[in-house]
């Protein structure tokens, strides 16, 4: 057993034969692992790095604009 396990670092769990991930604790149960035994490397799962990307792409804000309220120049809602 391979004990090197790639930890995402925003829901903490750890990926488990590839395409999937559990929680630290699951997954050392499963593999009969202590702490010490598991050197973990930082990663993102793919659903976190979804939504990482979703956090840190602004084009995709652009794209939902228009249905957030148009603030004028002087920082008051039109309702017009
Ligand atoms: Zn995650």
């Amino acid at each position: 057993m391979d004990s090197t396990a790639t930890q995402c670092q925003f829901c903490w769990r750890v990926r488990d034969d590839g395409a999937r991930w559990s929680d630290l604790s699951v997954f050392m149960q499963k593999y009969n692992l202590q702490p010490h035994e598991i050197s973990l490397s930082e990663g993102y799962c793919p659903q976190c790095n979804e939504f990482y990307c979703l956090l840190t792409q602004p084009s995709l804000y652009s794209s939902s604009e228009m249905s957030v309220p148009r603030v004028s120049e002087t920082g008051q809602t039109q309702n017009t």
